[in-house]
């Protein structure tokens, strides 16, 4: 009985243990000192790319500090010995779905390399950032990337051209992409696209989407890479976030695409944190040794297509597995024959087994839910963000106690052979309806149940062959998911913690059905108070814990709104959703849930003494009627604004905009209700004429909108009341003048 409990505690500890350090097994080796002849070389990237981002400011599209970093690209990439062009050109974007247009003046910088005839392997970064920080890793880890490719392809043998695309613009609605294929004429001669990318700062760089069918893709990034991270769910499930790259622009053509980026630690993304000290140099190397790699390997033969549909992953980034989508269906198919002949075999308990396993993957969900609604319910904001790990420990308990409960509670009576067999068939059936909806899934759904099932089948003749195939597949179950719950974590963080413990339950259920003879040898109620208190003293941890800290800060934006119609003063402040900083408060009364103009994200408001600011002005030039509505032609006077804003009721039935030549129609939106949204960033908007196509006949109400960076003097005890852990992230410090005009 003591030995039971005993084994039972330090089972509970070790795969604690093995969760809390699962992301390990997705470190990168340390940046080598100096690497062979021909090899990515980081540092003279990293030097490249901090010679160009200078003195680090935020530099978004068509701003003199864009400027400045276009010019030292140019003088990088004339220092490779490339011959760099540049194309300026006003275009406007917008998604066909969306009421949004966005323009601006695009300067794209291109270069080619390597023979002059054959389609062109394209390598794209973005070389503007946000107002909010200086995107050393978003996107400067693409610049600094493609840099250094070039500079090392220059002189190798290559079978077809490579150009280099920095773009301008992709922060404002992938300005850039849109540019290159509208206006530059090598977009014609273009069958392949790498597009290098980032949302965070470190971990591996991810190669996360591709065109399809897949399957000559994989097979040429399997031959050219030496440390993939790569799998085929990533595809599937990347259409599930929000975030958008170049490659939704570009994904319009034919071309062989594949895409990366680097995704770890998302509180720099956007934010004055995207700094060169924080860029992980390990990401750097592993980023460009991957696009050195394929941009080699693309560039030195014809493009191959076909090849089907393929499942892939990489083995703890060591090698890449790559079956046919055909052979993954018949293969399952057949594990899920096998389980239940087995399951049949077995069938004495086999129905308390697989309820057991339900019931532990769901109550794990549920525990974990709630440990963190009532930690939610007495801390704000994101609690979790400088220590997500934390968290994560809480939900990995919760996963474990709750599965250990199910087990012993239902099927205490029920033989390990019968768990095996109710365990396997649970997981491929969930993997049978999870494939459904991603079938890129399923290759994380074979090999484990595969090893498994052949155990069993063996054990008919040599009963440890199945007690030997049992902990290998608890052990490949866990090597081949826990890295892909990590990236998952690191992908959705722990806004909503509790999707992660129904995982969690899944990858461990295995190791916790072989301690069933431990099991077999307690009290229930001692193992449920045991872990009862496990579960409670990690959660108090997570209640504990600070919520920010130098590297992870809260995002807290402040904004000055002056409204020249009420002639009124506001402060907003945008951030995680906590409560204000007790230091806020002192000055004025706040109140919440105010939704600006421009922003769906409701915000905290305040009033402000009035600081007049002039917003744009839109000066008539003329207006007629044509067939499809009114055509209003407008002159644009920024008056100081870096961003013009433009919004109007569905009502007002904007159809198409254009910004000198640019033109756009307005997407008819999924969602009836949407407002019309204009925007115009940079300088090439001030004295811009636009013409509006309104299909109302009567006169609009519009919301015109002028954006600069900073703060009026009067912010300044509200800047110095943010926190030192705390700091803009998505929107930057900035003053809205905003009026309302009829058109
Ligand atoms: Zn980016």
């Amino acid at each position: 009985m003591k030995r039971a409990s005993i084994l039972l505690g330090l089972a509970f500890i070790l795969l604690l243990a093995a969760m809390g350090l699962k992301g390990r097994l997705l470190d990168l080796p340390s940046v080598p000192p100096a690497v062979a002849a021909g090899g990515f070389q980081t540092h003279r990237a990293m030097a490249r790319l901090e010679r160009i981002l200078g003195d680090q400011l935020p530099h978004p599209v068509d701003s003199a500090a864009n400027d400045g970093d276009r010019a030292r690209l140019i003088a990088e990439l004339r220092t490779i010995g490339l011959t760099p062009q540049v194309r300026d050109n006003v275009t406007c974007g917008g998604s066909p779905k969306s009421r949004t247009i966005s323009c601006a003046r695009i300067r794209n910088v291109t270069a080619t390399l390597g023979p002059a005839e054959g389609k062109h392997v394209l390598l794209v970064s973005h070389y503007d950032s946000t107002p909010v920080g200086p995107g050393a890793s978003d996107d400067g880890i693409g610049v600094a990337v493609m840099l250094e490719t070039a500079a090392l392809l220059k002189d190798g043998p290559l079978t077809r051209p490579v150009t280099l695309l920095f773009n301008e613009g992709e922060e404002t609605g992938l300005l850039g992409a849109r540019a290159f294929l509208e206006h530059d004429p090598l977009a014609a001669r273009v069958d392949t696209l790498i597009n290098v990318e980032s949302r965070g700062v470190n971990g591996p760089a991810i190669m996360f989407e591709t065109s399809r069918p897949n399957g000559a893709t994989i097979a040429a990034y399997r031959r050219a890479v030496v440390r993939p991270t790569a799998n085929s769910l990533t595809t599937d499930f990347y259409k599930l976030v929000p975030n958008s790259t170049d490659v939704a622009v570009f994904e319009e053509r034919d071309w062989t695409i594949l895409n990366f980026a680097v995704i770890g630690n998302e509180t720099r993304y956007h934010s004055p944190g995207d700094t060169i000290a924080a860029l992980d140099q390990r990401s750097v190397r592993h980023m460009g040794d991957q696009a050195l790699a394929l941009a080699r390997e693309l560039a030195g033969r014809d493009r191959a297509v076909g090849g089907g549909t393929t499942l892939y992953a990489d083995m703890l980034g060591r090698s890449l597995i790559a079956i046919p989508m055909s052979l993954g269906i018949g293969l399952l198919a057949a594990l899920l024959l096998l389980f239940a002949w087995l399951g049949w075999d077995r069938r004495a308990g086999l129905g308390r087994a697989v309820g057991a396993i339900l019931v532990g993957i769901a109550g794990s969900a549920i525990l974990a839910f709630v440990g963190h609604a009532v930690v939610g319910a007495i801390r704000s904001g994101a609690f979790w963000r400088a220590y997500p790990g934390v968290t994560g420990m809480a939900v990995y308990a919760s996963a474990i106690a709750a599965s250990l409960l199910a087990l012993l509670w239902l099927a205490r009576g029920v033989s390990r052979a019968t768990q095996r067999a109710g365990y396997w068939l649970v997981f491929l059936v969930l993997g049978g309806a999870i494939c459904l909806a991603a079938p890129g899934a399923m290759i994380f759904f074979l090999v484990p149940p595969l090893v498994a099932g052949l155990g069993m089948v063996a054990g008919r003749w040599l009963p440890v062959a199945e007690w030997g195939a049992a902990l290998l597949a608890a052990a490949l179950l866990f090597l081949s998911w826990a890295p892909l719950l990590d990236l998952t974590e690191t992908l959705l963080d722990f806004d909503a913690a509790w999707i992660f413990a129904p995982v969690a339950a899944l990858i461990l259920l295995p190791a916790l059905v072989e301690l069933k003879t431990a099991l077999g040898q307690v009290r229930r109620l001692d193992v449920a108070m045991v872990s009862g208190a496990a579960v409670v003293a990690a959660w108090l941890a997570v209640a504990l814990t600070p919520a920010y800290g130098p590297d992870r800060k809260q995002r807290l934006s402040i904004e000055y709104v002056w409204d020249e119609s009420s002639r009124k003063g506001q402060w907003l402040v945008y951030h995680d959703g906590g409560a204000l900083p007790a230091a806020f408060g002192a000055s004025s009364k706040w109140r919440h849930g105010v939704e600006p103009p421009w922003s769906t994200r409701k915000r905290w408001a305040a009033d402000a003494p009035p600081v007049p600011l002039a917003p744009p002005l839109l000066e008539k030039l003329a207006e007629r009627e044509t067939p499809k509505g009114r055509l209003v032609s407008l002159r644009l006077q920024m008056r100081g604004a870096e961003v013009l804003r433009l919004r109007a009721k569905p009502e007002a039935q904007l159809r198409a905009a254009r910004i000198g030549v640019a033109a756009r129609k307005f997407g008819t939106a999924e969602e009836d209700g949407m407002d019309f949204i204009l925007r115009c960033h940079g300088r090439a908007c001030d004295g811009a004429r636009i013409d509006l196509l309104i299909g109302r006949r009567e006169p609009v109400e519009v919301t015109v909108m002028g954006v600069r960076s900073g703060l009026p003097a009067a912010a300044r005890t509200l800047v110095a009341a943010r926190p030192a852990d705390a700091a803009p992230q998505y929107s930057a410090d900035s003053s809205i003048a905003l009026a309302r005009v009829k058109l």
